[in-house]
């Protein structure tokens, strides 16, 4: 059977993902309200902007439940918007009452908009840790790693800073390969929910 992963549908490439997904053979389905989200094996939070996608959160009453299925080991991949939404903390959040908000699935501080300072989008090939060829990386105002917890890998680095990283079965890279043609990191996180 096909595992079912969600894809966080409140702003953002929702559809990139969900092409990805089913690509890589997940049944993808989108989540916007709390029982969608408690159907689901596992989610990805899609790039896009993090604040309006915490704001949007908080609207739809999923902050607090998107929390608390994360500590209890939901399955997330981040990418982009969705990385910075997934750290423990977030460096440069926004103005007050219209930040990001961290929902804490992976224990690591992200900046946000780092690599944005110097120059808004970029792309490169970067060396993947579990992937034998580099990925074609696309770079839109985004985000970087700055601390690591122990338990977090660090799978792919940009100028000296993580740009994919792991925590047990939650993955976030500050890049987007939903944009690309190549669905080896969706792959690789569909194996993570299935446990191949
Ligand atoms: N800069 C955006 C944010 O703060 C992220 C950009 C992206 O997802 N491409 O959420």
């Amino acid at each position: 059977m096909s595992v079912r992963v969600g894809v966080l549908a409140l702003q953002g490439d929702t559809r990139e993902h969900l092409a990805a997904l089913t690509e890589a053979g997940a049944e993808a389905v989108t989540v916007r309200r709390l029982t969608e989200l408690q159907s689901v094996d596992a989610l990805v939070i899609p790039g896009g902007e993090s604040t309006a996608m915490s704001h949007l959160l908080g609207e739809f009453e999923l902050l607090e439940p998107l929390r608390g299925l994360l500590r209890d080991g939901l399955p997330a991949y981040g990418s982009c918007a969705g990385m910075i939404l997934l750290a423990s903390e977030i460096l440069d959040a926004g103005v007050p009452g219209r930040a990001a908000l961290p929902l804490g699935g992976i224990d690591m501080t992200v900046r946000r908009n780092a690599f944005g300072r110097q120059v808004d989008s970029f792309e490169e090939d970067l060396t993947f840790t579990g992937l034998d060829t580099p990925v074609h990386a696309v770079f839109i105002r985004a985000p970087w790693v700055e601390r690591v917890g122990p338990a977090v890998q660090v799978l792919a680095t940009a100028g000296g800073h993580p740009v994919a990283v792991r925590q047990g079965q939650v993955l976030a890279t500050s890049f987007h390969p939903e944009m690309t043609g190549d669905r080896r990191v969706h792959a690789l996180f569909v194996d993570m929910v299935t446990g191949r």
